[in-house]
């Protein structure tokens, strides 16, 4: 194996093109090494000195900061991802709206908001729980121009959203098996992409496809007014106004007929914003969407564990 593998780089290094590569290689590590010589490592939330240890490329947190991030773990509501005080062993059984979910109540804990009002969206999923550093670094992500902060969070997210890099459509999915499968940015509207230089939902999405061969639609949503403000809105006026917010690119139609989306988002707030993403795309004709964001505010009183 060893040996089949050194030929093919013997092979590689006598062409053109793996001379190519292999100067690329070589250029890339020297100069990460002279860029860690130019501009030490630091801890992206207080700037501390970070020691990299051999091969790291992934960026990372101080000690102290990363004690004060809270991961959302399990148990987790199967549906919204919101995650619930006790495991509950089949769910509620109790309610009317069991005997139309109880393909995926077999199997799995739904909370009972979800089972109440089933979101558009098939799973969604996040990391973090929005709050303390984990908000101070999605902010400073968002806001204030720190695209290096991307790999961290989409490392965490590749663990939050694990079930549904398998390519087999989910066993609870009420959908035909598909062989699409899309990561797509909730997109940002053209006036706030330039005010700030980059869209954090795409470049998630890239900093994803470093685990996952999922090819990414970086343009299929596109937001065609900016968001009017929401605050004092009622939810479902809220939804009205982002159902008109965003629209599916025509020429992206016939490439999300049947797929599965996996949805990619910063910040899970209200979820009316990745509500309205996904029921744009169903109308479009995408047969299942998974949401996966780096945080979630998550309502005080359910926000009951620590780490
Ligand atoms: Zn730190």
């Amino acid at each position: 194996m060893t040996r089949i593998h050194a030929k093919a780089n013997l092979a590689k290094r006598y062409s053109l093109e793996g001379a190519l590569d292999t100067t690329l290689d070589m250029a890339s590590v020297v100069g990460g090494r002279v860029m860690n010589y130019l501009v030490p490592p630091a801890c992206p939330l207080c700037r501390a000195p970070l020691h990299f240890y051999k091969g790291q490329t992934t960026p990372s947190l101080c000690g102290g900061c990363w004690r004060d991030i809270d991961f959302i773990t399990a148990p987790l509501c199967y549906r919204t991802g919101v995650p619930l005080p006790y495991e509950t062993s089949g769910a509620y059984e109790t309610s009317e709206a069991y005997e139309t979910n109880k393909h995926d109540t077999a199997k799995h804990t739904i909370s009972l908001p979800a089972l109440l009002y089933p979101p558009p969206y098939h799973r969604a999923r996040a990391a973090l729980y929005y709050g303390g550093a984990a908000a101070q670094l999605v902010r400073a992500f968002k806001f204030y121009d720190h695209p290096e902060i991307a790999p961290l969070l989409a490392q965490w997210m590749h663990r939050a959203g694990q079930d549904f890099w398998q390519q087999t459509p989910d066993e609870t999915s009420h959908e035909p098996p598909n062989k699409k499968v899309w990561l797509i940015p909730v997109p940002l509207h053209r006036r706030r992409f330039l005010w700030r230089r980059y869209n954090q939902a795409a470049e998630l999405c890239r900093a994803l496809s470093v685990y996952e061969d999922i090819p990414i639609l970086f343009d299929a949503l596109v937001r065609v007014q900016p968001t009017q403000r929401q605050v004092g809105l009622s939810r479902s006026q809220r939804l009205r106004n982002l159902g008109r917010a965003f629209q599916v690119r025509p020429s992206m139609v016939a490439a999300l007929q049947g797929a599965r989306v996996i949805l990619i988002d910063d910040v899970i707030t209200t979820g009316t914003t990745i509500e309205a993403c996904t029921k744009i795309l169903k109308r479009a004709g995408v047969a299942q969407v998974d949401v996966l964001a780096a945080a979630r505010v998550v309502m005080p009183e359910t926000y009951t564990r620590g780490k």
